[in-house]
Parts: structure tokens; sequence; C-alpha cells
């Protein structure tokens, strides 16, 4: 683990070699700045779980949606990281939209993988938040028929099992594939998926944790193993910093804050370690630090 550390004489701050934006984040927040030099953009929900780079976007011209709808015929249309579902996708292009899809690559493998095991004849059940646009796109995906051969025209059902409880309501399937959002806890995704194994004839796990999340998971714990605190560096919206703040949580005490000024210097423990979520620009990470020596 190569660490960085902004020191200001004696001051102990360790700042995680993975804290800033993921690849997903970075390619499509510099693909919209590309696009508002050029034209007035659009993108359902926000682009990404940070309010200091939304509001950035925002005075460039970038315009929040909450749904096709409100998007005017033939503009300019980001889909963003976490991906859309078809039916969105297909309504945009109705409309005569430019769709510049800046989906994270490790989600459109995702969504290829989730049609391929329908095409086979898997059931598709997903572990995670069914309010979260990466779960919805995923279930549009799961949800939808392809082709006319027999095996596609059966399956065409999804479960999304939020809580484990959920499991309760899965009704039998002669052949299952069990995936997951790709911010959620390894326990969850296992404790869930173990719970529903019995439902299926034929049951397919597969982890579709993002392997990016998951370096920064284990980098968290080890500096929270070795800190006093730990400040995570994201937005409460986001589900991978949710996960990494229960991580961290075993092992120390979690400052969770989006912007400098909401570090309370007086409440800071040393050894101090800051890490981010996805979602969090590298310069705010630092600015933080910054701050903390
Ligand atoms: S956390 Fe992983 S899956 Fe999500 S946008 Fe980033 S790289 Fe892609």
């Amino acid at each position: 683990m190569a660490l960085k550390k902004p020191q200001k004489g004696n001051c102990p701050v360790t700042i995680a070699r993975f804290a800033g934006f993921c690849g997903g984040v970075a390619m499509a927040v510099k693909g919209a700045e590309k696009l508002l030099s050029e034209h007035q953009v659009y993108c359902i929900g926000d682009i990404i779980h940070n309010s200091f780079v939304i509001e950035s976007l925002k005075k460039k011209g970038l315009e929040t949606v909450s749904s096709v709808k409100e998007i005017p015929p033939r503009s300019h249309i980001i889909i963003r990281a976490h991906g859309l579902p078809l039916e969105e996708i297909a309504a945009l292009r109705k409309k005569g939209c430019v769709i510049h899809d800046f989906t994270c690559p490790i989600l459109k493998k995702i969504h290829k993988d989730i049609i391929k095991l329908k095409r086979k004849g898997y059931e598709i059940a997903i572990i995670g938040n069914p309010k979260h646009a990466e779960v919805k796109a995923f279930v549009s995906r799961a949800g939808a028929r392809f082709g006319n051969r027999p095996a596609a025209r059966s399956v065409a059902r999804v479960f999304v099992i939020s809580k484990i409880k959920d499991t309760d309501g899965l009704s039998y399937a002669p052949r299952r594939a069990i995936i997951c959002q790709s911010t959620i806890s390894s326990a969850l995704f296992v404790s869930h998926a173990a719970k529903a194994l019995g439902k299926s004839g034929e049951t397919l796990v597969i982890d579709t944790i993002c392997c990016e999340a998951k370096k920064r998971r284990k980098e968290a714990e080890e500096l929270a193993k070795k800190s006093k605190m730990v400040i995570i560096v994201g937005d409460r919206k986001s589900s991978n910093t949710m996960t990494l703040s229960g991580i961290v949580g075993k092992y120390c005490s979690v400052a969770l804050i989006s912007s400098a000024d909401e570090i309370k210097k007086n409440k800071i423990k040393y050894p101090l370690a800051i890490v981010s979520g996805a979602s969090s620009p590298r310069e705010l990470v630092l600015d933080i630090a910054r701050k903390v020596c």
C-alpha cells in the first residue's frame, strides 16, 4: 500500500492511495466537462453523488432532471456512470435525443452478462437497493424479453433482494443467477445469496461487486486498524461511501464529511487516516487533509 503523507510538522495524517474518483466516475465527469464546452446537456438523476461536482457542472450548463419527460426533444443527454434502464433509453431515442453514454464499463459488462444469462434461461435475482439507479438499470435488462427463442420468451422475471427476509418471497425457478449491486458489502452479498440458494434447481452465484470498491475497502480497513479516526470523504447518498463507513467503524472513530467546512477540528483524533467514496474528487480529499494538519 503506497501512502502519501502531506504533513505539516509532526501531524500524523495518512491519505489512502485509492482516495478520489473511481475510474467510472472520472470518465463520466471528464466526458461531461468536455460536452458542456459545446452544448447544453441533460442528465437524468445526479451525475454523481457529490454536491461540489454537481454544482460546478451545473454552472457550466448541466441540467439535472428526474425523468425523460422533462427533456426537450433532440437534446444532448448524458447517461451517468450508474447506467439507465432500457425503457428510458428507448424513450430518449424516440425524442430524437443525442445520447452520450458514460455508463461505467464495469456495469456495462454486467448488463451484457445479464442478457446472456437470460438467453440461457436463467431468472435473475439482484441483491441490492431497488431504488438505486444502478439496480434499476440491472432490473430493466433482467426483466426485458430478448429475441424469440423459447428460453428468452419464458424468462422475464426478476427479483430484487434488499433485506434478508425478501428471500422468503422468492418463488422457485429451475435456473437462477444471483448477482448484486456493485457497491454492497461482501458480507451482505454472501448472507443474502446463501439464504436464496435453496429456491432454485440450478443456481449461479456471481459476485458482481466492483473490484475497485473492494480495493478501497481493503485499504480503508488496514488504515482503520492503525488509526484512532478515519475521515471518509463522501456523500451519505453514495452506497460505496456508506459501505466504507460500516467497515471502518468496526476499528475506530469515523467522521463522514462531504466538504472541508464540516471539519470539527476539536473532534479530530490522531493518528488520522483519510479515505474517500468513489464520487469524491482527490482535490477535495487533499483540501481536507490540509485543514486537519
Ligand atoms: S464504483 Fe466501480 S462500478 Fe461503480 S462507477 Fe466506480 S468503477 Fe464503476
